[in-house]
């Protein structure tokens, strides 16, 4: 179980409360899922990430998208698919085309005989 730490509204407030930001700050990238992050100490002296450029543990936000999120609903996609269609039609076409070329050859090949 993942330990909860308490989120500081800003670095002022957690250097009060016995947290060290080395100077210059350490960067890094997050091996879970690979956002940038910030290694900082915890007042216990462990080496803890921040999203980068904020003063929140980046445990609470790890695997979190930090994209905004899509909009609601299905994307509006055209109402019809036209290249759907004309390539069904194009298929129509080309099997009454292969069937006509394969009863032709039939007929010569009857005929031929
Ligand atoms: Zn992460």
């Amino acid at each position: 179980m993942l330990k909860s730490y308490k989120q500081h509204a800003n670095r002022a407030s957690m250097l009060k409360a016995g947290w060290a930001f080395p100077d210059p700050p350490e960067f890094g990238e997050c091996r879970t899922c690979g956002q940038p992050v910030e290694w900082v100490r915890s007042p216990k002296g462990k080496n803890i990430p921040l999203d980068r450029g904020t003063c929140h543990v980046h445990f609470e936000s790890c695997g979190k998208p930090s994209t905004t999120p899509s909009p609601a609903g299905p994307p509006a996609g055209p109402p019809a698919a036209p290249a759907a269609q004309q390539l069904a039609a194009a298929l129509t076409e080309n099997t009454a085309a292969v069937k006509a070329l394969t009863d032709l050859l039939q007929r010569r090949a009857a005929t031929s005989r």
